[in-house]
This record gives structure tokens, sequence and C-alpha cells, in this order.
């Protein structure tokens, strides 16, 4: 049984439930896993919420990596500067560069020589000039198993390291922009604490070799993240007991001054800041068999919790229930469409059309990494607690996330 059920009982299902105590745990836990001098940034995407971004925000060193108008509005809903977001991502357009700059935005990440120049152009209409980290994308590939690499292959994302020595001397002469470091982002969802930290170390020394071979300016350096926690399926957030010490002294070896801010550094997390905060409330509405496979149709599917849709990736999905699993089924979504499938063959108790399932560990990349149009079905309520007091109870309209066409 739910300890949220009666939560389900009165706002139905599906149903987001966002524990803030539990967001700020965890950003405590991240905090004290890290230097003190490092800053955090909180990557919107992972949850948008604004109560939830206002829970992260919570301490003076937490700021904002953003990466559209939208997330913008939220950063600045849940109480962040403007002045303390980091824009980041491959296809920033000059409309968006402009209302991003207007609003107050000093600071971006510059994927390629492109988006370099359209920053400076943009910036340049409004008389001012932006800091821009360059993205990087280093050569090296490592070999992580069992996290999402963002680089080390061709990519959208950021800039060939190999090839930075030929094109830094124009970057750096890009008018309305002056060049303030450098950021990485080379994985998501680190399954242990070693590659981690391998992959922090490769990225200190590669900074610091383009600081002193090629002169990259070096105010602020982004070093990423990769902080993990599980995904739809039971289990607490990842530790990281060794993280502080061997960062502090991977950071002393290449920046001697860098706790005096000289660079200052800075790390991202999404999912870990949100992911064990949120639970998902599903309910049976179905059970059949198919020539000896079971299905039990659930009210939500990737429509409420698409696991990132796109990337085609089945959800882990499994669920919390007192009882005993007794088969084996799919959990399966209201959806017409086969792709509608949560989970394929998962052990799961004896389950009827009324049983509330509980998913756990879904305060990241819930509903706005869903297919939340896709045959018109009502976003899921999210309800924001506190413990036991609820604090707000709200649902996502996606006519009105960017209002009409003009
Ligand atoms: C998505 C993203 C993040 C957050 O990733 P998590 O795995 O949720 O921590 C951070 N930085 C950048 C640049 C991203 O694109």
């Amino acid at each position: 049984m739910s300890a949220y059920a009666h939560l389900a009982e009165r706002y139905g299902t599906p149903l987001y439930v966002y524990d803030l105590d539990r967001v700020e745990a965890a950003r405590e836990a991240l905090k004290a896993a890290l230097p003190e001098a490092v800053d955090l940034f909180y990557a919107v995407k992972a949850n948008p919420h604004a109560e939830v971004a206002a829970a992260v925000r919570g301490a003076d060193r937490t700021r904002a990596e953003i990466s559209s108008t939208g997330e913008l509005a939220v950063a600045i809903e849940a109480g962040f500067a403007a002045a303390d977001c980091l824009y980041t991502g491959p296809g920033k357009t000059t409309g968006e560069l402009d209302v991003a700059i207007g609003r107050g935005v000093r600071t971006f990440s510059a994927e390629s020589p492109g988006d370099l120049r359209r920053i400076g152009r943009v910036a340049d209409r409004h008389g001012v000039v932006v800091d821009c980290l360059l993205r990087v994308n280093s050569a090296a590939a490592k070999a992580t198993t069992s996290s999402i690499r963002m680089t080390g292959a061709p990519s959208q994302f950021g800039l060939d390291s190999e090839t930075l020595p030929d094109v830094l001397p124009e970057l750096t002469r890009v008018p309305g922009t002056r060049l303030a470091g450098a950021h990485f982002f080379p994985l998501s969802s680190a399954a242990d604490e070693e590659s981690l930290i391998a992959e922090f170390q490769h990225t200190i020394g590669l900074a610091a070799r383009l600081h002193e071979d090629l002169g990259l300016p070096l105010r602020l350096l982004d070093i990423g993240g990769g902080f993990s926690v599980p995904y739809a399926t039971p289990g607490p957030r990842a530790r990281y007991d060794k993280l502080r010490s061997e960062l502090e002294s991977a950071l002393d070896t290449s920046f001697p001054r860098w706790r005096d801010g000289e660079p200052r550094i800075a790390c991202e997390s999404g999912r870990y800041l949100v992911g064990d905060g949120g639970t998902l409330l599903c309910g049976v509405v179905n059970v059949k068999e198919s020539r000896q496979r079971r299905f039990v149709v659930l009210d939500a599917g990737i429509n409420t919790f698409g696991g990132l849709s796109g990337l085609g990736r089945l959800l882990p999905a499994k669920i919390s229930t007192a009882a005993e699993p007794v088969q084996v089924a799919s959990l399966v979504g209201p959806l017409c469409t086969p792709g509608d499938v949560l989970a394929r063959d998962v052990p799961l108790p004896d389950l009827a059309p009324g049983d509330v399932l509980e998913i756990p560990n879904a305060g990241a990349y819930g509903p706005s990494a869903s297919l939340l149009a896709f045959l018109g079905r009502p976003a899921p309520a999210e309800v924001v607690v506190r413990g036991d007091e609820v604090l707000s109870v709200s649902r996502l309209d996606y006519r009105r996330v960017y209002g009409p066409a003009t």
C-alpha cells in the first residue's frame, strides 16, 4: 500500500507527488559530497516545476542551467536571478537569445563557432558583452559502460578538443562576447563513483592544458556532472564518499589558486537533486491476457511518464507494494500505440482494476519529458508536499505552456 494512497484517492491518478523535504535533503547531500568552493548548477530540464526548482535553489550556492526561454521563465519564477543562469544548448535561436539577454542572462555556453557568433550578434544589439564558456567535447573516449556518454564521438554538443587550437584565436575576438571559461558535460548518470571521479580528473587535466597551452581564458570552469539516482526503480541515491577529497586534490594539482576562485569551479546536476523526491501513482484500469502473456493496463503511459520517449528507452519501472510478486506481466499505458509500454515482463503482485501502483524515484524527467499532448489525455496532477502537508496541486496544460503563436 502506498504512503500516498490518500492523495491518489483525493486527486485521482495518474498523480505525481514531489516532497520538498526530500529535494532539500538531496541538495544538501550533493553539496556535502562536493568541495565547499564549488558552485552547483541545477539543470532545470530534470524537473521544471517552479516549486521544486525553488526548493533546489534554497541555498545561495545553487544556480540554474537552462536551455530555453521556457526554462528561463521557470528559473525566474523559482527565484533564481537571470544573472545566475547559465544558458546552454546547441540550437539557440536569435529570437530566444534576444529574450534571454533582454531579461538579464549574461552567461552562455557556446557549443560551436556559429553559436558563439550568434550570441555575440544579439548581445551587441543589446549593447552588452556577455560571458561565454566554450563547451568542449573531449577527444578522449573513456570506457564507461553504464552511463549515458555525451562526448568523445561526433556530436552536436561542444567544440572538438583536438581542433580547438585552430579555431580559438578567432573565438577570442567575437564582438559582444568575452570568453570566460570552459563547460564540460561528458556523461550523465554515472553508475559508480570511480568512473565519475576518473571523468572529473580527465576534465580538470584537459581544462588546465587548454588554459596553459592555448591560453583559453578560465574564470569559470564548469566540469559537468553525472550524479546518479535510480530511475523509476527502487533504491537510494548514489553515495559519493571519496569524491570531495579526490576533486580537491585534482584541482590543487591543476589549479593551485582555485580555492580563491581562480578559476571558480562549478558542477551541474538535474536528476540527483529531484529524482528521489518524486513518486508517480498510477491506477490499474484493466488486466488482460493475450497468447499466454499478461498485460496490466495503467492510466499512465508514455504520455505521463515518457522516460524521454524520444530515446525509445523502456523504463525499468518497478513498483512498490507490500505484496510479493506472484506473476510476470507487462505494464502498459492507455495510449493507442504499441509503443506505450512502461515495463516488459516484470514480476508483479496480483493486481485488479482499481489498484494503485507506486513508481518510486520518478521526480526527474517526468511530465515534461513525456509525450504530454499525444492522444489528448489530461496531464497528470502534480502535488507538492512537505512530509504530510500538501502545499499545492497543479496540472500542466500543454496548450498554455507556451501560449498562442503570434
Ligand atoms: C541534461 C543536462 C544536465 C543534467 O543531467 P542529469 O543527468 O539529470 O544530472 C546537466 N547539464 C547539461 C548540459 C545537460 O544537458
